[in-house]
């Protein structure tokens, strides 16, 4: 059976002081308690190198939350692959809705960041999701087929490399989740989109997002096609994140 992945997506809340109680936190739960699932904290790039120094070899996973469509060059401002990589990052967030309708990222421009990572060696967490209207509308397989389809495209045999986030817009940081039902419908979908465009789809872990927490989690992890989380706020409570990585085994 594939390990599961729990990846905390700490946005923009961080500090040197907090982020290093947060870790030291959560590294002295796993000590007592180890996990059974593959755990990874996501941060701001400015932190990468005090977190590279933080996690432990064999331990929490770094990941980035974005990255540079570009290999190199002329792009002020942007963070590429290859510098994600000598800080030490394992995963790298590409498509989170909050990038989706903030900065206009396109479907394309998810496929292009997604398709740095895998040249780079970092794996990348695809968010994909339908909003709460496109829910209502009943087009929430098209949208998510539609935005899959954009990196399956792009990245072709590769694309078994990936994890998959599956994160409804509208259970992002609202407290409202999908129920363990709706994300399995969700993620038995995609996981149907990838075998079909992958022989080793099955590897390939598919993520639900959306106000899990220390209370829902085992209900979702639960689903035959749910394969990890990642979390947002529940991710910046030691306690909170703790429960939620023992509920994935
Ligand atoms: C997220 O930002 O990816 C997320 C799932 O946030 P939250 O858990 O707070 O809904």
């Amino acid at each position: 059976m594939k390990k599961k992945l729990i990846a905390g997506n700490w946005k923009m809340n961080a500090s040197l002081a907090a982020n290093e109680s947060l870790v030291r936190a959560l590294q002295a739960g796993l000590a007592a308690n180890p996990a059974r699932c593959d755990v990874a904290v996501c941060v701001s790039a400015p932190y990468l190198a005090q977190l590279q120094g933080l996690l432990a070899p064999g331990g929490m996973a770094l990941g980035a939350q974005d990255v540079s469509a570009f290999e190199a060059g002329a792009y002020t401002g942007e963070v590429s692959a290859s510098m994600l990589k000598e800080f030490g990052v394992r995963y790298c967030l590409v498509g989170h809705s909050e990038r989706r309708l903030y900065h206009g990222e396109s479907d394309a421009l998810v496929a292009s960041k997604a398709q740095r990572a895998l040249a780079a060696g970092i794996t990348p967490i695809v968010c994909i999701g339908e909003t709460l209207a496109e829910r209502e509308a009943g087009r929430t397989e098209e949208v998510v087929k539609r935005q899959l389809a954009a990196v399956i495209a792009a990245n072709g045999h590769c694309v078994s490399e990936i994890v998959v986030a599956y994160e409804p817009v509208w259970a992002i940081g609202t407290g409202k989740t999908a129920s363990p039902e709706q994300a399995q419908q969700v993620h038995a979908v995609l996981r149907a989109q990838l075998q079909a465009a992958s022989a080793h789809a099955e590897r390939i872990q598919i993520l639900y997002g959306g106000s899990m927490n220390a209370a829902n989690a085992e209900q979702l992890l639960a689903q035959a096609d749910i394969d990890g989380g990642l979390i947002g706020g529940a991710a910046l409570k030691s306690a909170d994140f703790l429960t939620i990585i023992a509920a994935a085994q």
